[in-house]
Parts: structure tokens; sequence; C-alpha cells
């Protein structure tokens, strides 16, 4: 008898948590290896929505998933035990990772292609946290990338801004996400996320996402959305006080409390659904305590992008196991119906993570509740 297929966005939590084997490892656009936040992962669309799935983890190299060779356009199937269990496609390699700048830099060295049509680059590729491993946040690989050589430390505006235009004209991209390390300033990466989204409106029209750390004064919101920041994140990663300790020591100094001030002040800046927060699922925050972190958020009008914790080789947690697909599942089924009922859908962002949706399967559930 052949199984019934899973649901998609049961079959995205499976593969977020196992990870996939690939028969090409070539195949698609290049994956994400090391870098900010969520890495060593690939992309891959499935039944139209485009998912990044871990594929260097120490754990995808014995997953039962597997992506077969992938044909002259991209099409593939993944099967378990020989059995097919979706069909899937690559999104191609896009076309500005062939071009350099006048000095010789590669464009994907500054900005990358993540998801299926988002622009995403680090700004400055060092933070103020990472030089001691006592305050290093210990999931992030921020300098693995830049010692690795597949990126430059501080991309300059006009280098945002000529691959920015190149990725739209060349590519399609829809939308731009800019984070940055945190800086020593007290503006957190503020101003040089300024700086850049001047750089890039001025050279091409495209919706544009910052990321950064709570500034130290809330007048940097209403400075960003002059510069022509469209929507804003600031991450949470880990909701508890222990768990924060634990894994972020340097940016736990930032109280959860200065965190939901600074949301309170940035939604009326940049409007309700346009401020988000990453959360990391599977640090050890409970499934309850992540729903009643998201439930607060909600309640002020900020999107609560929950993600499966990616262990990365080379950080500290890489053996640490990512979370398991029921955990995602006891967080992603409630935490849809929240947002959608909220009136808070990942469609009508403007730019960034949780419009992207591709590092979590909450964009799928959504996609499954009726408005
Ligand atoms: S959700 Fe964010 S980090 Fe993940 S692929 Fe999309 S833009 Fe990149």
């Amino acid at each position: 008898m052949t199984p019934s297929p899973l649901p998609t966005q049961l079959l995205i939590n499976r593969l977020q948590s196992s990870g996939v084997r690939l028969a090409d490892p070539a195949a698609g656009a290049d994956s994400r290896r090391g870098g900010a936040g969520p890495s060593d992962h690939k992309a891959i669309t499935i039944d139209g929505m485009t998912v990044m799935v871990p594929v260097h983890t120490h754990a995808s190299s014995d997953s039962p998933y597997f992506a077969e060779q992938p044909d002259e356009l991209g099409r593939s199937r993944i099967s378990r035990d020989g059995v097919e269990v979706a069909k899937m496609s690559f999104p191609r390699r896009p076309r500005f990772y062939d071009l350099s700048t006048e000095d010789g830099i590669p464009y994907s060295k500054i900005a990358v292609l993540h998801g299926r049509d988002v622009l995403a680059t680090t700004v400055l590729q060092s933070c103020v946290r990472y030089a001691s491993r006592t305050k290093t946040c210990q999931f992030c690989a921020i300098g693995e990338s830049l010692a690795a050589g597949r990126t430059i430390e501080r991309k300059t505006p006009a280098q945002l801004a000529e691959v920015a235009r190149a990725a739209v004209d060349l590519d399609g991209v829809k939308h731009m996400v800019m984070t940055t390390g945190t800086p020593p300033g007290r503006d957190r990466g503020a101003s040089i996320l300024i700086e850049s989204a001047v750089a890039v409106k001025a050279a091409v029209d495209l919706p544009i996402q910052a990321q950064c750390e709570p500034p130290d004064s809330d007048v940097w919101f209403a400075r960003m959305k002059q510069a022509g920041v469209d929507a804003l994140g600031m991450h949470l990663e880990a909701v508890t006080p222990e768990v924060r300790a634990r894994i972020m020591p340097g940016k736990a100094q930032v109280s959860l409390q200065r965190y939901f001030a600074a949301f309170e002040a940035a939604v009326p800046v940049f409007g309700r659904g346009q401020v988000s927060s990453y959360i990391l699922a599977g640090l050890g925050d409970s499934s309850a305590a992540i729903l009643q972190t998201c439930e607060k958020l909600v309640a002020i009008g900020v999107y609560p992008f929950v993600v499966p914790f990616v262990p990365i080789s080379g950080t500290p947690l890489q053996h640490h196991p990512a979370p398991s697909a029921d955990f995602m599942h006891e967080i992603l089924a409630p935490l849809a119906a929240l947002v959608v009922r909220a009136g808070l859908r990942a469609t009508d962002i403007k730019a960034g993570c949780g419009k992207c949706g591709a590092c979590s399967a909450l964009a799928t559930y959504e996609r499954g509740i009726a408005a």
C-alpha cells in the first residue's frame, strides 16, 4: 500500500529537523554556510513553498530523506527508503553571482540569494559579541564565512546598491534583508543600516528589512524608516532569561524589557506586522514559553517568526540536536492560527525573513488557514 502523502507543512518540519542528503551537492543555488543566523542550508521548493533545509549539518548526513539528481530544469524528488515523498525543485543559481565589482569583488561576497527571491546581506560581518567565546551567541557563525573568504567584512553602501540593482534586473529579487553584526556603538548598527538603505533605495525600488538589536534610543526607528527601511527585525532568538543567558550571554545583557519597549516604539513607525522577531525553537525554551512570548508580541503588532534551530558546523552548538518535527508542529499550528486571527500574515509583510518564510514552515501553516 502506498503511504498517503504528508501535508506539506508537516513534511517541511521533518525535512528541517532531519536535513536532507543530496545526490548532487552542486544542484540549485549555492548553499549557505556560516554567516549570521541560520546556515548550512540549501533552498528547495515543495508545493510552491521555497524553504531552506539543512544539508551540511552533522544530522543531515544521516537523514532518511534523499534529494535525487535534478533534471536540467532543476526538478527532482525527495524520497525516503526509496519511496517518493514529494516532488521538489531547486531554484536556479542567480545570474548576479557571475558579476564582480570594478575592483574585483564577486557580487556573491557582498550579498546572496536567500529562499527564492530575497537578496540578503550582512552589512558588517563582525560583531562586538563574537570576539569573546564567553559572549558569543552559541548558534552564530558570523565569523566562519569571513574566515573562509566567502564574504568581506564591511559592505559599503555603493557596493550594496550596485549588487541590489543587478539582483533586481537579472534575477527579479523582490525584497532585501540587511542584517548586521553588532558594532561597538550604542546605536547597535542602526546608522550603518541607514546609510546602506539610503544607497540601495537611490539605486533601485526594492523593499528592505533591516535587522539589528534594539538601539539605545527609539529615535533610530524613525531615522531608519526615513532612510527607506520598510520593515524591521529585532530578534529575541531565545525567550526565557535562563536560555538567553546560557545561549547568548552577551546579547542577553540587553534585557527582555528593553526588547519589548523597543517593539512598542517601533510598531507605530513601521506599522502593524512590519516589525518582526526571529525566535529559535529547540534551544531549551518550552513550546508553552515560546507561544506565550508570541502572544505578547502579536498583541503589540509584532510578527513572531519562529524557526527551528539548525546546529551549524563550527559553532559551539554544532552537536546540539535540532528540534523534532513534533515540537515544531506543537508551536507552529497554534501560532499560525494566532497570527492569522490578528491579521499579521507573512504575505502582508513588505520585506524580510517573515515574508520570505523559508527558514520555517510557519507560512505554510498560515496558507492552510482561511482568513
Ligand atoms: S527566512 Fe530570513 S534567513 Fe531564512 S532564508 Fe529567508 S531571508 Fe534568509
